[in-house]
């Protein structure tokens, strides 16, 4: 069954709790709100129906620093309000940790300092973009926790639930990152649930398209290399082997001496096949290898 075709604006009502508009009197555009923080601002997102039946994510402030961010999530929402329907289908949450934002606004002096205000959500937390299931499992909303055990944060439970209410087949997630150096459009290389490479070429492709686009609309994009290399892989993950072998991922990130830092990102998990249900319930078929 097909749960959602070209602009189908009523099966996309269902991916989130609460909407906040008639969608027949908006082209079909969406408002809606995937619930509240714990400080009781709630976290919206918005759904553009495409022309195509593919489907797309776009998150903004996972790392609730990173508010440049959060800017350009709403500059793409204003542009879809006024452009023509896009191809896919798109959902955009533009600030998923609204608590973790409010803090970095609140200390302006503070902003893209090593302080990083607002990229956790307490003292002690765990990376936001650490908190992701293990790769090749689904998330499971009874439990609610992370590849390593740990409770999921009630907004990245919201995402994880859209991802799997929405099924986009691409997420883009927006950050920001103090060293321009290595500022770039970057893609995870896919695996099926066994963690075996897929094949990076047609993402890498795509991310250096829209690395090449930025640049000529005047954007730093000096992680990608352009114009004499073409990068796709941010530094910090392991390179992207050939279709057929196993893939190794990074599960370490920032910080990692506190363990916040350690876990699986999105980039990880969203790249990863999602295995059969009972599957991967019964399997732990990443576990071995997933500290390499
Ligand atoms: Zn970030």
């Amino acid at each position: 069954m097909r749960e959602f075709g070209a602009g189908d604006s009523l099966a996309a009502k269902r991916i989130f709790r609460i909407v906040l508009n008639d969608p027949a009197a908006s082209r079909g555009i969406i408002r809606g709100r995937l619930g509240y923080t714990a400080k009781g601002q709630p976290v919206n997102a918005w759904y553009f129906p495409g022309t195509s039946d593919e489907r797309a994510l776009i998150i903004g402030g996972m790392h609730g620093s990173e508010l440049s961010s959060i800017a350009l999530a709403e500059e793409l929402i204003a542009a879809l309000q006024e452009g023509e329907r896009p191809s896919y289908s798109v959902v955009i949450v533009p600030r998923l940790f609204p608590d973790n934002a409010a803090e970095a606004i609140g200390q302006p002096k503070q902003l893209g300092s090593f302080q990083n205000i607002g990229r956790y959500s307490c003292k002690g937390a765990t990376d936001p973009n650490r908190q992701m299931p293990s790769p090749g499992r689904a998330f499971d909303p009874s439990t609610g926790l992370d590849h390593m055990g740990r409770r999921i944060e009630r907004e990245n439970q919201f995402l994880l639930q859209l991802i799997q209410d929405f099924r986009p087949s691409r997420i883009a997630n927006l950050h920001a990152i103090r060293d321009e150096s290595k500022g770039g459009i970057y893609a995870d290389p896919r695996t099926d649930h066994f963690g075996i490479a897929l094949g990076f070429e047609s993402d890498s492709t795509l991310a250096i398209e829209m690395a090449l686009a930025a640049l000529e609309a005047g954007g730093s994009m000096k992680g990608n290399g352009l114009p004499e290399r073409y990068n796709t892989l941010y530094y910090k993950d392991p390179a992207a082997v050939a279709a057929g072998q196993w893939q190794p991922r990074n599960f370490i990130g920032s910080f990692g001496k506190q363990l916040r830092g350690a876990g699986v990102s999105m980039g990880t998990w969203g790249s990863t096949a999602i295995a059969l249900e009972r599957q991967s319930r019964t399997q732990s078929p990443s576990n071995a290898r997933d500290h390499g």
